[in-house]
């Protein structure tokens, strides 16, 4: 428990830390060198049960409250989550193993959610629709949908929690949430800074379990909960519609993706090498939007991959606390097998290693970053999302080739392509079939901008003015004899 002395505020965690019996608790270990950081209580579905009933209730009350005043909470928890950046990274850092700098990097970008939906509560706007015929008055309310869900998992243990839980509470929804087994010590503390600021603990629950399947049943059977909001595999968010179908939830699914980064014979090499850089590697390759499988021009092949392997090779691997670490170890033994097994095969139908390939020779819970050429289309490893600081490197000739191998996937998150031509630019951000592009832009990420797939990537946006709209049903009114 060393590390919890390091902390500023070591009360930050202090509701985590209910241990009861050992047949009740999660142990959350660090996953740079498994040491137990903590152990936290496993909730029962009795819990559960009794969380969402009080959420019902709180909701009632949270919902009578203006906007204004929702906002005024919502904006003095964003600046609690500000202050308290130190320790939430250093939590983020030990629990989930990214480096420092990218640790402090989501704190910012997680409380960025909050603040923009404590200012965007207050623009849930209706409509006043003109009638067809006199004597009436067509209106439109939003309102909250009531109890709102959500499973998150532990790549953005905070961003993917504020996401979700500030336009439900923005909206005037209750939000009960079950954070990755893995990483509940970032989520805990982002709760308990958002008690500080005065949401109610019972409208703002946590609970986490070790039989997420048993917690999915329960959200998505529970009457009270109107809405479930996941972000996971594609896998787990199939079997969550099937279950909601019984209650016909609203739904918002954040799934996997395979993103595809392509260069263009006329894009700015340079920038190109830079954008990969960022796509590639944040968390250790470990986002549902990092790029999955390159794409380059023939006439430009050579020069990217000797720039971009040029820059692969300085990357500093290791432990995420040490100075200017850029990669730090996979989340467990599962995702490290599941990465090696992938180049494994990828290499035995063809492809080439050019750097990486293998574990971290000390820190065997790292993967080196790898750069794999020759990759022909038909490779698996293009058409499964690798989660893991892996770059497979195609060639490719004409425009309407690329599209279709970009295309060519049940998947269709994040994508991107570098290009200076105008009209190259147009005519594929539109066929791109892709819920985002990033056009000579490597992150694409940000609060203001609804996020969110098509095709198998699921359904739904989060963030923008979007993000909103997923915590609150249309009432239509019409008002007669007037
Ligand atoms: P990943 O592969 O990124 O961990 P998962 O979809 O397996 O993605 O996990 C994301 C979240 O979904 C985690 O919080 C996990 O506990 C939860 N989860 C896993 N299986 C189920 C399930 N059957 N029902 C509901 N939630 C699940």
């Amino acid at each position: 428990m060393k590390w919890i002395e390091n902390l500023r505020d070591p009360s930050l965690l202090n509701r985590a830390f209910t241990p009861g019996s050992q047949s009740d608790e999660i142990v959350i270990s660090n996953p740079l060198d498994g040491q137990q950081l903590c152990a936290i209580t496993d909730d029962s579905a009795a819990t559960i049960e009794r969380v969402i009933a009080e959420a019902k209730q709180a909701q009632v009350a949270w919902a009578k409250q203006s906007a204004k005043q929702r906002g005024t909470l919502l904006r003095r928890w964003f600046d609690l989550i500000l202050g308290a950046e130190d320790d939430l990274a250093l939590i983020m850092t030990l629990e989930q193993g990214k480096p420092l700098a990218e640790a402090r990097g989501e704190v910012k970008y997680g409380a960025a959610f909050v603040e923009w939906f404590s200012e965007e509560g207050k623009r849930a706007y209706g409509d006043v629709i003109p009638a067809p015929v006199n004597g009436r008055q067509l209106l439109t309310l939003k309102q909250p949908v009531g109890v709102a869900a959500a499973i998150t998992p532990w790549n953005f243990p905070i961003a993917m929690i504020t996401r979700k839980a500030a336009p439900a509470l923005a909206a005037g929804c209750a939000f009960v949430c079950k954070p990755a087994v893995n990483t509940p010590l970032c989520a805990y503390a982002v709760a308990e800074l958002a008690y500080r600021a005065g949401i109610p603990r019972e409208l703002f629950a946590l609970v986490c379990s070790h039989d997420a399947a048993m917690v999915g049943e329960q959200f998505c059977h529970h009457p009270d909960i109107r809405k479930l909001s996941f972000t996971g595999s594609s896998r787990v968010g199939k079997i969550l519609m099937a279950q909601s179908a019984s209650q016909l939830q609203r739904l918002s699914l954040e799934l996997g993706g395979n993103a595809p980064f392509v260069v263009f014979a006329d894009a700015d090499i340079d920038a190109a090498v830079k954008g990969a850089m960022e796509s590639k590697f944040r968390n250790a390759g470990q986002t549902c939007v990092c790029a999955n499988r390159f794409y380059v021009a023939r006439t430009v092949h050579d020069e990217f991959v000797s720039k971009f392997v040029a820059e692969v090779s300085k990357l500093k691997v290791g432990n995420g606390l040490d100075a200017g670490v850029e990669i730090g170890p996979l989340i467990d033994e599962a995702a490290l097998i599941k990465v090696g097994a992938m180049v494994e095969q990828a290499v035995t139908v063809g492809a080439q290693i050019v750097c990486g390939g293998k574990r971290h020779g000390e820190i065997k819970s790292c993967f080196m970053p790898t750069v794999l050429v020759d990759v022909d289309h038909s490779n698996p490893i293009l058409h499964e999302e690798i989660f893991g600081p892996v770059a497979p490197i195609c060639v490719f000739d004409t425009v309407d080739e690329l599209i279709a191998i970009c295309n060519d996937t049940p998947y269709g998150l994040a994508s991107y392509f570098y290009s200076r031509d105008v009209g190259t630019i147009w005519q594929v951000a539109t066929a791109l079939e892709y819920g985002m592009v990033g056009i000579n832009e490597g992150i694409i990420s940000t609060e203001v901008a609804p996020f969110g797939g098509v095709k198998q990537s699921g359904l739904g946006r989060e963030g923008s003015h979007q993000g909103l709209d997923e915590y609150m049903e249309i009432k239509y009114l019409c008002m007669g004899s007037l």
